[in-house]
């Protein structure tokens, strides 16, 4: 014999390759095996079918992706295998991130069963998310469902927030409260107003240090009769440094500005159609008609609205006059008069108007719209029609505004800054952080990422009646999702 085999017998655990034969397969696939591949040839069939978008438009995205030099190299490593290390080029790197979402399937690059949207069909996909004009959320619903790209749930928020429809029609958000600071001395500022009560018109004004309300019914609602009032009421409390209103045709005309030079007092008003500066004025307006209306003798009310303690704990009388008031409820205990403790009332004050800040802003989910820019554009919403910011006004959150019709001055939560023309969304998309559905990808070997589904021309999957769901072989049927319908 030309040889001579000498047959050595080796334990399993000792070998270190497995031969050949003890690898081959045996038997034939069971019938859970057959049922498992019609099921996935099914699911693939399906995907085709569903996909969102019309043959044209499926067959112009075939050819854009095709000719998209990103894309190509993501069809090189979605039919050869991933690289197993991230690769250098930053665009590609967000695919190489998400690669276990990535097929292609029926010649078009699906992420999960979305499109991918090549670079230079992007612009057209987020116009028509975007077409109704609908919220953020809104319109990343559809996307999330139909088309994918790296980042398209950023540039999609991008879009609305700088779409110019949108910013037109967007509701008017509360602007935080600007809580009125506490002037040292009482009478120093008051506020004014006029309301309404059984058919009457009384002036109203409410010291800002002690909340003292001072009013006057109106025989007429001339400039003229409020002059006389307000004589009155100086009378007693002398001229405040300032008074603040509304912008009342009353208040505005040239006899009480005239008066006002007079008797030595700044007139400053809130800005038109935002009383919400004439806060401590409104807040007082309805608590003194609350009290008058439901006051069976007013005067009873008003003295117990002027002697009952403040949450600072000092009744208006104490803070205004120096002294507490006999009332029909109590005797007065403290007839001297008491000199407030001023730091605590200060201190009592910050925290009662900090504390009362917080809860408006809470209440009101109030956002601080971003600070406007001389030469900015901006739509003035309640007046409809656009302008250009020129300044800052000298009030909080007031701006001077151009527009066609005339300079204007206006609050900030009525204009609404638009984007210029160069602010429409990129086209292009940076790199950036991966997509948030993406998750960690598993191994980067060839045979760990098939990602090549292939529609198997040898499986004939049950016809498919139009609007009807698919059912698998195995029985389940198969619901489209809801989808964009490029
Ligand atoms: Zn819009």
């Amino acid at each position: 014999m030309r040889f001579n085999p000498e047959v050595v017998h080796v334990s399993g655990k000792q070998q270190v390759t497995a031969d050949a034969l003890s690898r081959a397969p045996v038997g034939e696939p069971s019938d859970a095996d057959i049922a498992l591949v019609d099921d996935a040839a099914v699911m693939t069939q399906n995907t085709v079918d569903f996909l969102p978008a019309s043959p044209q438009k499926l067959q112009e995205i075939r050819a854009q992706q095709q000719a998209d030099p990103e894309l190509i190299e993501i069809f090189n490593f979605c039919q050869r295998g991933w690289p197993a290390f991230m690769p250098q080029n930053p665009l590609l790197q967000k695919y190489w991130v998400n690669q276990r979402h990535l097929t292609i399937v029926d010649e078009i690059l699906l992420f999960d069963d979305r499109i991918v949207i090549p670079t230079n069909m992007r612009m057209e996909m987020l116009n028509k998310l975007h077409e109704s004009h609908l919220g953020i959320t809104k319109c990343r619903a559809p996307a999330q469902t139909s088309v994918w790209w790296s980042n398209i749930s950023a540039q999609i928020e991008n879009m609305v927030r700088k779409c110019t429809v949108c910013a037109k029609l967007r509701p008017t958000t509360k602007e935080p409260l600007l809580p009125s600071s506490f002037p040292e001395h009482p009478w120093s500022r008051v506020a004014m107003d006029l309301f309404d009560l059984h058919g009457k018109t009384y002036l109203l004004l409410v010291d800002y240090h002690s909340r003292w309300p001072e009013i006057r019914l109106l025989d007429h609602l001339t400039s003229a009769a409020i002059i006389v009032r307000l004589k009155s009421i100086f009378a007693t409390h002398g001229i405040p440094e300032v008074v603040m209103s509304d912008n009342g045709p009353q208040f505005a005309s040239a006899e009480f500005q005239k008066f006002t030079r007079e008797f030595g007092f700044m007139h400053t008003t809130s800005s038109p159609r935002y009383p919400q500066a004439n806060g401590e004025a409104e807040r007082a307006v309805q608590t003194v008609k609350n009290l008058l209306r439901k006051a069976t003798d007013p005067y009873v009310a008003l003295l117990m609205c002027r002697a009952t303690p403040l949450q600072n704990g000092l009744a208006p009388t104490e803070l205004l006059m120096g002294r507490r008031l006999k009332t029909k409820l109590h005797f007065v205990q403290k007839a001297q008069p008491q000199k407030p403790d001023f730091l605590l009332l200060i201190q009592k004050e910050f925290r009662y108007r900090e504390n009362q800040r917080q809860n408006y802003n809470r209440r009101h989910g109030v956002q601080e719209a971003p600070e406007l820019q001389p030469g900015d554009p901006v739509f003035v919403k309640d007046l409809r029609r656009p302008g250009s910011v020129i300044n800052k006004y000298h009030n909080p959150r007031s701006y001077i505004v151009h527009t066609e019709q005339g300079t204007i001055r206006h609050n900030r939560p009525h204009l609404m800054a638009t984007p210029t023309p160069d602010q429409s969304p990129p086209v292009r998309s940076v790199p950036n952080a991966p997509d948030s559905s993406s998750a960690a990808p598993r191994s980067a070997s060839p045979e760990a990422t098939a990602t090549i589904a292939t529609v198997r021309p040898d499986i004939q999957p049950t016809p498919r009646v139009p609007g009807q769901p698919r059912v698998t072989r195995s029985g389940r049927s198969v619901i489209p999702p809801k989808r964009l319908d490029l």
